[in-house]
């Protein structure tokens, strides 16, 4: 039991609000009355800044039920501000909160599952896409890429997971510390640790509207996942300078058998090596001023260097946060 807080961003959804208000109602009434959360429990609808008639509508949806809740972002902030806007406002509010889209795409009776492992213990819980019959050809390869490509350049995130997720009260209050402005929750919400756990889950077709992230947000978000959480493409530099380096050697044991033999014209010997040697050089000092420069990019960040679960002993002095991660 705990009061729940949905968390849903909003950009010109305007199609869509009147069916996934009226669906996320259902389910909370029937949330409500099986006893699994408590009766406060919210819908919090962030709009992004949307052009259309989204915010009016949050309004009179809070207007004719309390069950709504809105924040209006003062201009488009991005999906992923919109959620951490929703999230850190429902932390000091809600047990629990779960995020998901507003296009219904995110199958709504995948929180009960959810829920139940908060129950049972769990303070993150990850919506996974068990199938993906409903995506078109390219978005399913897109996004699989997407996931295959961000992972192998050392973000970790959960397979097939996007933002359809539960976080506990102090997983939220974990969340808080990441101090980073450019933002990729899926990256950053593994890294908190605590207990977490899985709902699979079929993925819908958008129920209205258009998608709201079109390809070319798509890769940016992708270029967003790897830079923002991870420094290895710099990494790659400096590898590929060594391997330049090495290189290097072959081409010099293959220039001075042919000084040798007399198989050059003059002057051929020392340029191709100081070419292969000069390159392999830069390239290596670039990757070590890179290597710094991610070092620095890291700090910058001020990402927690720990985040403490449960003590054993007198807790009240030893509480070192400021915040009570207990549940
Ligand atoms: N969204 C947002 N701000 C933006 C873009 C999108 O708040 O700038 C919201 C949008 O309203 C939706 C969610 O983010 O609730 C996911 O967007 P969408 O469904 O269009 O993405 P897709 O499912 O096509 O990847
Ligand atoms: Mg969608």
């Amino acid at each position: 039991m705990g009061r729940l807080f949905c968390v849903i961003p909003c950009y010109n959804e305007q199609e869509v609000l009147p069916e996934t208000s009226k669906r996320l109602k259902e389910k909370f009434e029937s949330l409500i009355a099986a006893g699994k959360i408590d009766a406060d429990s919210r819908i919090l609808l962030v709009n992004d800044g949307s052009k259309d008639n989204t915010f009016s509508m949050i309004k009179k949806l809070h207007e004719e039920n309390p069950l709504f809740q809105g924040i209006n972002l003062s201009k488009n902030m991005g999906h992923q501000n919109a959620l951490l806007a929703g999230l850190m406002t429902a932390k000091d509010l809600c047990d629990m909160a779960i995020s998901m889209d507003a296009d219904l795409q995110d199958d709504i009776n995948a929180i009960d599952a959810m829920v139940d492992k908060f129950n049972d213990g769990a303070d993150i819980v990850y919506g996974v896409r068990s199938k993906r019959a409903t995506d078109t050809f390219f978005k399913k390869y897109t996004a699989e890429g997407f996931y295959k490509l961000i992972n192998s350049m050392g973000a970790h995130t959960v397979y097939n997971h996007a933002d359809y997720r539960l976080m506990s009260r102090r997983a939220l209050m974990a969340l808080a510390e990441f101090g980073e402005v450019n933002l990729f929750l899926r990256g950053i919400v593994p890294m908190i640790g605590l207990n977490q756990d899985v709902v699979y889950y079929e993925r819908a077709e958008r129920f209205a509207g258009e998608s709201k992230y079109p390809l070319k947000k798509m890769l940016s978000f992708a270029v967003e996942g790897i830079t923002s959480l991870s420094t290895k493409p710099i990494k790659m530099i400096t590898s590929l300078a060594m391997f330049i380096l090495i290189a290097t050697v072959l081409v010099f044991i293959y220039s001075l058998v042919r000084y040798f033999t007399g198989q050059t014209n003059p002057g051929w010997t020392t340029i191709v090596l100081s070419v292969w040697f000069i390159g392999g050089l830069t390239m290596l000092s670039i990757g070590i001023i890179g290597e710094y420069i991610g070092k620095i990019y890291l700090e910058t960040k001020n990402r927690p260097r720990f985040i403490i679960e449960s003590y054993i002993g007198d807790e009240e002095d030893m509480e070192v946060s400021e915040y009570s991660y207990k549940r």
